[in-house]
């Protein structure tokens, strides 16, 4: 690669760095071949001197490409040679998970529990599947999670491919994720992972890291001692969630889950004895090849207005537009017939609109829905909020029936679903 031309071995056009790391600079790149954007991460030179480490990298990249998974980035190529070593990816729109956590955090707020909690199984699964692969990702936390636009679904990114090629005194991975047997420099297999992911889950629910010292031989300390903090010492409403962290950051390997998998049921078991009370109609699924809209507004003169607003809109193809009054009604309706858009209030009494798309992202076909939130007023608040299941479009109601049609319009056309004729 010539650093003074943005390309790459000719085929690929460097737009936009995206990011930089420990191993090298990830670029939003044009595939000139294939046509298509994609992630390219360039490994720095000092690393791919080392033929072992090449070696490493290409062959976890081919073990990474053979795998398919909702909440894991897709690797499309690897090239592992002494002058040029890098390699090409999904490139996922959106943001960090780290990044949407902070902005909870400036604003006094943690993430709404149900959503990091789907967030966590998902990742889990993800997991899963690049532990049956035989890779172990040995730097899982929520600096490497993005959280895709638009759907809101949560992919892992980041493996610490060959990372264990290198020679650093310090143990590679976040010193505040890292299992005590991986910080003596032992072998980081998927249980280690499983560590990691336990101290996310501790930092998605209550808004703090498990550990906190700035003092590296005191973290370190730390996670090696037998003291682990309790979920519910900091958010004393989800105490059901306690010993299923506490045993995914457990000391010892062997007290851990023994697969992310296991964690992740784990999870759901206990998210289960949480929300016992909350129970949701589950009636059978209907299917049509019609647009399905959702309107999900507790006030009747807005639920109306935005009904036939998306009419329409979208006058030139079938749709099928359902109104529910609150949060509970609208999931009743999104089990049956999953919503390709939904007109979201956010100020609604019971399940607001966090607490309702929160549910919607999880159940099947949850992610598939794009949703624009209306609001009294589009604060801050309401976009930071929102950042974390998808969301990037927003509508004020005293914007009008004219502007809340050409919002509508925008956001098909954007995902392209506005058809010129009829379906
Ligand atoms: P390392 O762990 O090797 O030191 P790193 O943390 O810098 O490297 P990544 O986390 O892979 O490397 O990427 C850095 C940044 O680039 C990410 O934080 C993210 O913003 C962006 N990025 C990485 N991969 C993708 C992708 N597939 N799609 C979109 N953005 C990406
Ligand atoms: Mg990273």
């Amino acid at each position: 690669m010539n650093e003074g031309q943005t390309r790459v071995e000719q085929r690929y056009v460097l737009e936009q760095l995206l990011g930089r790391g420990g191993m090298g600079h990830v670029y939003l790149a044009h595939d000139e071949v294939l046509r298509r954007h994609v992630a390219l991460k360039v490994i720095a030179p000092e690393w791919v001197d080392d033929r072992k480490f090449r070696d490493a990298f290409a062959r976890e990249a081919r073990a990474l490409a053979a795998l398919r998974h909702d909440h894991v980035v897709r690797i499309y190529d690897a090239v592992a040679r002494p002058e040029c070593t890098y390699l090409t990816m999904e490139r996922v729109p959106g943001r960090l998970l780290s990044t949407l956590m902070e902005q909870h955090l400036a604003h006094g707020a943690t993430l709404p529990p149900f959503r990091a909690l789907t967030i966590l199984q998902q990742i889990a699964g993800g997991l899963a599947a690049v532990h049956a692969a035989g890779i172990v990702h040995r730097d899982v936390k929520p600096e490497n999670v993005i959280i895709e636009e638009g759907s809101g679904r949560p992919v892992l990114i980041d493996f610490g491919i060959a990372s264990k090629y290198r020679v650093e005194e310090e143990p590679a991975g976040t010193p505040a994720y890292l299992a005590p047997e991986v910080i003596f420099g032992g072998p980081a297999d998927p249980t280690a992972d499983v560590y990691s992911l336990g101290c996310m889950a501790f930092e998605l629910l209550t808004g703090r890291l498990p550990f906190e010292h700035e003092n590296l031989p005191e973290l370190y300390q730390a996670h090696l001692g037998h003291e682990r903090p309790l979920v519910s010492s900091r958010r004393p409403e989800l105490g059901s969630f306690d010993l299923v962290v506490q045993r995914a950051m457990a000391r010892r390997a062997a007290d851990r889950y023994t697969s992310a998998l296991e964690f992740a049921a784990a999870l759901g078991d206990a998210m289960e004895r949480w929300s016992r009370g909350e129970t949701l109609p589950e009636p059978a699924r209907e299917s049509s090849d019609a647009l399905r809209i959702l309107v999900i507004d507790d006030d009747d003169d807005f639920r109306k207005l935005a009904a036939r607003a998306a009419q329409l809109a979208l006058y030139q193809q079938k749709v099928l537009v359902s109104t529910a009054r609150t949060g509970v009604e609208a999931l009743a309706i999104a089990r049956r017939t999953p919503p390709d858009v939904v007109i979201l209030d956010y100020d609604m009494p019971g399940l607001d609109g966090i607490d309702t798309l929160s549910r919607l992202r999880a159940i099947p076909k949850g992610g598939d829905a794009r949703v624009i939130v209306v609001s009294a007023t589009v604060t801050d608040a309401v976009r930071w909020r929102f950042g974390i299941l998808g969301v990037e479009d927003f509508f004020g109601k005293t914007e009008g029936f004219a502007g809340l049609v050409g919002r509508i319009l925008e956001v098909m056309n954007r995902y392209g679903w506005a058809r010129a004729e009829t379906r």
